[in-house]
Parts: C-alpha cells; structure tokens; sequence
C-alpha cells in the first residue's frame, strides 16, 4: 500500500485516477474525497480538471491530495459538473510539477483533460513521430504522448481518435478523458491496470478502485472491460469495444498489494483473495509454531488467513509508525539502516521466547525481511519462520510499476534457502503461482510476468531499460 513503510522492499505503486459526470452537480468535492481514498495509489502529486461552459479549469501540483488543496479555494474555485482527477507516483517522467496530471490539451474542437495511470512501451518512438510532425511537449512523460496523439487523431470524433490510438499505443492504460461535453473511460486491450465504473443519483464515476466509488457514496456498476471504451455524456452512457487483441491480463499485483483491501477489482474482493493467500500458503508451508504475526498493513489480512487456516493464534507483533511517509529522509546509511526500527517496533511480549510466524505479502529486495527477522530475535523470538504470500519477484515490471533492475530482485538472483540464510529466518515459504491464481477464485486471467517472466505481450527494445 502507498504508506507501507517498508517500501524499499515493495514494488512502487503506479497512479490513480478518477472522473465523474453529473448531470447537475459541481463535481471538484467529489473528485477530492475519491483521490483521498486513491490517495495509497501514488502520493507525489495531485490535481483536479473540471469542465464547465466549454472552459477546462485544472489544479495541480506536487505533494498529497490534503496538501495540494489545503487552501479550500482552490477546490472551491473549480466549478463544473464533469471532471477528472489523478494521484501521481511517477513512473516514468521525472518527478516535477509540470509531470503532474490532469494534463490538458488543445485539439481542433477545443480542449481536452486527460489522467492515465500505466506505461506505454512504445512511447518514446510515438513521441519522436510526434516531434518530427511538430508537436511539442511540455512534459517528460508517456501520458502526454498519449494526449497528444489524441487530440491529433480527433478531428470530429473523439471516439474515432481514441480507437486508433489504441491500435498504435502498446503497454497499460486506464485513462479518463474529459472533453467540454464528455467523460470518457479507456482500458487497454488486456485490462492491465483497473477501472471501474460507479453509478450515482445524477450521474456516473469512473475509477481506479471501488474504493473510490465507496468514498462519495456511488455504487459499483461493473469493471470496464478490455478494450472497451466508454462514453458518458447528456445522452447517457454507452460503449465501444477495440476488439483487436482483447484478453483479460490484470495485473496480479492488483491484487498481492496495490489495491485498498477493501476495492473489488474484477469482481475479486481484494480482502478475501488476500486471505485466502494465506491460508493456501499455511498448507503450502505448514510449521510448528506458537503465534502468527504480520508485517504490517500489507500482510495482515494473509496473515490472518495462514492463522486461521493452521490453528496458530494470530497475534501483533509489529507496530508501524503511521506518521512517516514516503518523504522520511535518512540522512545516511548508518541511519538508513536504522530506518526500519523507526518506522516499525516489535512488541515484545506477544513474540518474546516464541517460535514466530512472519507474513509478508511480497518480497523484493529481502533487505527489509532481514532487518524485521533480526528485530524479533532481538526481541526474544525463538525461531521466525518467514512466510511471503506471493511467489519470489525475479523480473522487471514494464507496465506501470517501478520495479528494481533485474540484478537486485531477489527471486532473479537466488534460490529460496539462500534467501532465507541471507535473510536470517529459521524457514522460508513463498506461496507457488498456483495457490496465487487459486487464491483470487478466478481462472488465470492475470499478469503474473514479474514472477515467470510470461508478459502479456511483446516488449520493444526501447520499453526493456530495466532490465540490466
Ligand atoms: S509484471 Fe508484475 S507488476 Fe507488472 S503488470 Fe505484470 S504482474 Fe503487475
């Protein structure tokens, strides 16, 4: 999750975005309280576009939703009854202002607002096209490569423009479009990334998450399909399918960590698969032991599973510190090592001459694992027995997710009883791809490529930067 602590060994989020249409209402409120509840989706940047009397007004800058619009006039200033909002964690592009989204374009028939979340793989080509034809761009990033293709393509119909956009574009997209009249929604060809679609008494919500649904009171419709592309303007709502390539590929870690525990996502209640996780790892790796503990937020509900599932009591032994963000700033390495027991500290007498179960959701690095399994025995642990409720990351993401380069994810480079020796654990389980698929009550209809490898579709050689 966006405020796990223990984010050197997470994979980065990616964005969150958010759009609603009413057919009478001023929508900025909304889209702020939807953002807070996407706010675990990416936390550098924020900002709002709304619509109103065929003028685009958009607010945006660096930091968190609350800080972005402390001063409730910027919200308030923002009056129309379509708009669309973004959370940012930059992926591609630097990390500035002018990266951060609703990005906004000029098109023959007026303006357009635009928020995305995922990575274009053949962007850079897409943009160099672009350059010689003269266009200019404002931004580093790949969404804006998108825009503008947009906004080239739509000479008198937006939905004409977007379809062939989406024959060229390759790579994972959930994108909301405003125009003066119009939201629109779009999810890549494999529905890589989420959105969903939320209905209220006067109108419509696209989202990231159903938690952002749940957070302005609309109720969940139904995911957007791949491929689909939908329109919600006076008229109602209705779609258009791409259906070049169509094949559902969520990405699993939707599900392993990014997603609110509380978001269904593809009709899979995040909570429950994560449990579940849990307790086909506890038959995976059964052991003896006397409580079971997680690391938290992330682990917990798999931790709560693994317990339930083997009859070892379920108990806190971690609490985290809430107060430290992203933005926690080790001076140097003798302190950055330290940073864990900043962030989280053992209670010693849940553990204390125990033989403990440790639940994680996912291993990256297995640097901070280290640093956790040398706390509890510090503590007084008898044993810790590391359990990961995920199997071992050993490829490069290209679709969104900011993964280490390939020679630091630990799954690429070792084998699970040299990692459990590097990390200190009594015993090591990673749960098999299988109980994963399984865990989620659904047939493989996910990308799994940074456990196997197997990507849902062919990367160019610009897309394959990471992986050195
Ligand atoms: S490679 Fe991994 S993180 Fe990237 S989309 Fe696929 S499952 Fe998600």
């Amino acid at each position: 999750m966006g405020f796990d602590l223990m984010d050197e060994d997470k994979l980065k989020e990616e964005c969150g975005v958010m759009g609603v249409y009413s057919k009478v209402q001023n929508v900025s409120h909304m889209i702020y309280y939807g953002l807070y509840a996407l706010q675990h989706r990416g936390q550098e940047s924020a900002g709002i576009a709304v619509s109103k009397d065929s003028k685009i007004d958009c607010y945006k800058d660096m930091g968190l939703v609350s800080q972005v619009f402390s001063d409730k006039n910027k919200l308030e200033r923002l009056e129309g009854n379509i708009g669309v909002g973004h959370v940012r964690y930059s992926t591609t592009g630097e990390s500035l202002a002018v990266n951060a989204q609703p990005l906004i374009v000029k098109c023959k028939n007026g303006e357009m607002a635009l928020v995305h979340n995922g990575n274009i793989v053949n962007a850079r080509s897409i943009r160099k096209i672009l350059e010689s034809e003269g266009v200019s761009f404002q931004t580093t990033n790949d969404s804006e490569v998108m825009a503008n293709m947009i906004a080239r393509y739509y000479k008198d119909d937006i939905e004409k423009a977007i379809k062939g956009v989406m024959e060229i574009v390759k790579g994972s997209y959930a994108l909301i479009i405003m125009t003066e009249d119009k939201l629109i929604g779009v999810r890549d060809n494999q529905g890589i990334r989420p959105l969903c679609l939320g209905k209220t008494d006067d109108g419509y919500v696209l989202s990231s998450e159903s938690c952002g649904l749940d957070a302005i009171g609309a109720e969940l419709v139904r995911d957007i399909e791949p491929g689909e592309i939908v329109i919600i303007d006076k008229n109602g709502i209705r779609s258009i399918f791409n259906d070049k390539w169509n094949r559902k590929k969520l990405c699993i870690f939707e599900i392993i960590y990014f997603a609110r525990p509380d978001s269904i996502i593809d009709g899979i209640n995040v909570y429950s698969a994560r449990k579940e996780a849990g307790k086909i790892l506890s038959s995976e790796y059964p052991v003896d032991a006397d409580v079971v503990i997680s690391v938290p937020d992330s682990g917990t509900p798999a931790a709560i599973g693994y317990a339930e599932e083997s009859g070892i009591p379920y108990s806190i032994g971690l609490i985290k510190n809430r107060y430290i963000g992203r933005t926690f700033i080790s001076p140097n390495q003798k302190a950055r090592e330290k940073g864990v027991e900043i962030k989280l500290n053992v209670i010693k007498e849940n553990i204390e001459g125990k033989r403990v179960v440790l639940v994680d959701d996912s291993i990256v690095r297995g640097t901070t694992s280290k640093r956790i399994v040398n706390m509890l025995k510090k503590a007084g642990a008898k044993e810790v027995h590391l359990r990961v409720s995920s199997p071992s990351v050993s490829y490069p993401c290209y679709f969104g997710i900011d993964t280490p380069y390939r020679k630091y994810l630990i799954g690429a480079n070792k084998t699970s009883d040299e990692i459990c020796e590097m990390i200190n654990a009594d015993s090591l389980g990673f749960l098999s791809q299988e109980g994963l698929i399984k865990s989620t009550g659904k047939s493989d209809q996910f990308c799994s490529a940074c456990f196997n490898g197997d990507y849902p579709m062919e990367i160019p050689r610009e897309g394959l930067e990471l992986d050195e």
